[in-house]
């Protein structure tokens, strides 16, 4: 059950034109082990295409020295950075990246790689995320190539939901759980209830605390965790191969910011803008035009005004799931994917903001409800 009207959640494609575009996610990593064996057994490895983007990050000689001590510790701490199990990175989640960079990297090296590697794909700032994020990119870092699915990634969830008693759309949104001696009642917004064996409740962490009654202190961890937004928008400008071929950042304010991507689409020029920062989740359309307008004027150096065009935009007022510092500390002290009474919470921000952290956790709340006693009727 899910209360969109599609499957998928974070990860949605939409149309610009007729080309598919992704909303939410968009990259798939070489390490995403668990995502990437999905894909494949469901016959969709031929359209997981190599996406680039490395090559964007700038790191000069300067940086050497920044880089190594960072790499030694990685080195020191290998065996507690992996991020199929963050709990296990918990003694080192004291500090943000922001701290981390601070203390160990040049500025040049933080602006030029560690900001695009996780603000422009977070969509927050380095202050707002754990240092251990940064210590696991760094383990990942050398088998990091991304990819991205050609038709858009919500071809994923669509084939992993396949065959499945789908209920989709705002009736079928869960209002609560409750808890019996025959099992958990989901009550639903159209007014119905659904007697189930066990549940496994894989929606936002703020949303499962209002579902049900869990321990105290799972209640906080769940409402305390938070999300970036993001306002995405793409151009299709046919006629305009030159460019500048970088990303692009541009300071909106204090706490709000863009980044642009352009890259060639045939004799087009693919634009994909994005705005983020705390002040975007106050914006309406009228100031989020405007900002796109700067973003988009910044990376062309000129408007282009008659040019015929086709855009696309799609607002997430909970985008990227934020690992603040405390979050590992506090993963490893709740376990929450443990059952709860009849309910397993699964969601990407018990293991990891990323899809593969959504997929690892729902095989473990499988495993899980697979593992429950069976209930007498
Ligand atoms: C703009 C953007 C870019 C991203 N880029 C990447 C990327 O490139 N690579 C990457 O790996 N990750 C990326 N991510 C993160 C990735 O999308 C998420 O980590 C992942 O999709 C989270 O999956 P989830 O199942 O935990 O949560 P969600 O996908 O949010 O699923 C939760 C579901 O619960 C449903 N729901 C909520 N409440 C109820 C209720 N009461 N009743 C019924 N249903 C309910 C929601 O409708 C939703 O479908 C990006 C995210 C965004 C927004």
């Amino acid at each position: 059950m899910d209360r969109a009207a599609t499957v998928g959640g974070r990860v949605h494609s939409i149309a610009l034109g007729t080309t598919p575009v992704d909303a939410g996610a968009s990259h798939v990593w070489s390490f995403y082990s668990r995502t990437r064996w999905w894909i494949q057994r469901l016959g969709l490895g031929a359209a997981l295409v190599p996406a680039g983007g490395l090559g964007s990050l700038g790191i000069a000689a300067t940086d050497l020295p920044g880089i190594v001590r960072a790499g030694l510790d990685v080195a020191r701490l290998w065996r507690r950075l992996d991020f199929r199990s963050p709990q296990r990175a918990a003694p080192f989640d004291r500090a943000s990246i922001r701290d981390y960079a601070s203390r160990h990297l040049s500025a040049q090296l933080t602006s030029s790689a560690v900001v695009p590697s996780f603000e422009w794909n977070a969509f927050c700032s380095l202050s707002e995320m754990s240092q251990v994020l940064l210590l696991q990119g760094g383990r990942l870092f050398l088998r990091a190539r991304p990819y991205r699915m050609r038709g858009g990634l919500q071809l994923f969830p669509e084939a992993l939901a396949r065959g499945l008693d789908l209920r989709l759309g705002s009736r079928f949104a869960t209002r609560s759980l409750a808890f019996g001696p025959g099992g958990a009642v989901a009550k639903l917004a159209d007014g119905s209830s659904i007697l189930c064996a066990a549940v496994v409740v894989a929606t936002g962490p703020g949303e499962a605390a209002d579902l049900a009654e869990f321990a105290p202190s799972l209640d906080r961890f769940l409402r305390g965790v938070a999300h970036s937004t993001v306002v995405r928008e793409w151009w299709n400008l046919p006629g305009r191969r030159a460019f500048r071929n970088e990303p692009l950042r541009l300071s909106f304010g204090v706490s709000s910011e863009g980044v642009a991507v352009a890259r060639p689409a045939g004799d087009a020029l693919f634009l994909s803008l994005a705005l983020y920062g705390r002040a975007v989740r106050e914006m309406g359309s009228e100031e989020v035009d405007s900002a796109m307008e700067q973003l988009r004027i910044g990376l062309l150096l000129g408007s282009t005004p008659g040019q015929p065009m086709t855009r696309a935009r799609f607002r997430w007022d909970s985008a990227v799931t934020i690992f603040a510092p405390g979050h590992f500390r506090q993963l490893d002290q709740l376990v929450p994917s443990r059952p709860q009474g009849r309910v397993v919470l699964a969601g990407d921000y018990l293991v990891s903001p990323t899809v593969e952290g959504a997929v690892l956790s729902g095989e473990r709340a499988a495993a899980e409800v697979m593992r429950l006693p069976i209930l007498e009727r």
